[in-house]
């Protein structure tokens, strides 16, 4: 069971990784992600989710630095953004990101879309940088099951993780169920449906009962289904309520009711339709 913000979860490949973290998605570079990413730090996250995409992996490599948290305390993830993908260009933005960041290794690199064609090549120059010990862990991100087997049956490394946009208005069942059998650890992206859902009666009258709001028990609901989290927010107070999430625990019965309110549907593109 989950019991506290700084618990963690083993990937396939040994490495502790949190399994509560903090999104960088549309948060400014400069000030406003130097001052959410240290609210987040003080609050006592330690894994923070950014991308080349985001461009505010400078503000996150300083307010890391700024923090004066060691270095091996945090789990810091980024990406490679589709228009880079390739093996030399894969490792070309892998080298602009780690100096944006100003950090000399990574803790978690994914493919942040399979695109067309290219992610298995991309894959392999993400295994060279694994093996070359440059980034602790490689995964991906948006990958379908036909994605993850084409994948798989093409390289050496399987991927420690998945990051998909998962909540639950979009269950996505079948996915995880894959991605667990082979030992794939799953990593929602929008656990909140971006804030869509939080007046969901549902999860608002199951908050009640434990005096937590919809957002709290839709967090609940990811880890008790061993799925990571990432939520986003630029305000203070929330950053602090989305990590108190510890103290209080959704039955089976209340896990069903939120299993039961999915309707399929994406607050982002489908993969198999964001081809570039
Ligand atoms: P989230 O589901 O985390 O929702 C963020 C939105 O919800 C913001 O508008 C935020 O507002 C609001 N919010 C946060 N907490 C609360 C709360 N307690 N009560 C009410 N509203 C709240 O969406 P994201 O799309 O940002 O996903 C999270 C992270 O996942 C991203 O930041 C990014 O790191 C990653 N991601 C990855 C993608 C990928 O393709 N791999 C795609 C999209 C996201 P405010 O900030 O104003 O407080």
């Amino acid at each position: 069971m989950k019991k506290s913000l700084q618990g963690t979860t083993t990937l396939h490949n040994g490495v502790k990784m949190p399994y509560f973290g903090l999104g960088v998605y549309k948060v400014e570079d400069g000030n406003e992600v130097i001052q959410t990413v240290k609210t987040a730090l003080e609050v006592g996250y330690r894994a923070i989710d950014t991308a080349a995409l985001y461009n505010n992996e400078e503000g996150v490599g300083q307010a890391i630095k700024e923090s004066g948290i060691p270095r091996e305390d945090l789990f810091i993830t980024t990406k490679v953004w589709n228009t880079d993908q390739g093996y030399d260009n894969t490792l070309k933005a892998f080298d602009t990101s780690m100096k944006k960041l100003g950090l000399d290794y990574l803790d978690l690199y994914l493919i942040h879309w399979p695109g067309k064609d290219k992610y298995v090549e991309t894959w392999h120059a993400l295994e060279k940088l694994y093996k070359d010990g440059r980034v602790r862990a490689i995964g991906v991100s948006n990958f379908h099951i036909h994605h993850l087997q084409k994948l798989m049956e093409q390289s050496d490394e399987k991927p420690v993780i998945n990051q998909v946009e998962l909540h639950p208005y979009l269950s996505q069942k079948e996915l995880i169920t894959f991605c667990q059998n082979e030992g794939i650890a799953v990593e929602a992206w929008s656990p909140l449906g971006r804030g869509r859902l939080l007046n969901d009666p549902t999860l608002v009258e199951i908050g009640k009962k434990y005096g937590k709001t919809a957002a709290q028990v839709t967090l609940r609901w990811h880890l008790q289904n061993e799925v990571i989290v990432i939520p986003k927010s630029v305000t203070p107070s929330r950053i602090k309520e989305n990590a108190e999430i510890f103290d209080f625990e959704l039955t089976e019965e209340e896990m069903k009711k939120i299993d039961s309110l999915n309707k399929n549907e994406r607050t982002g593109k489908d993969p198999d339709e964001f081809l570039f």
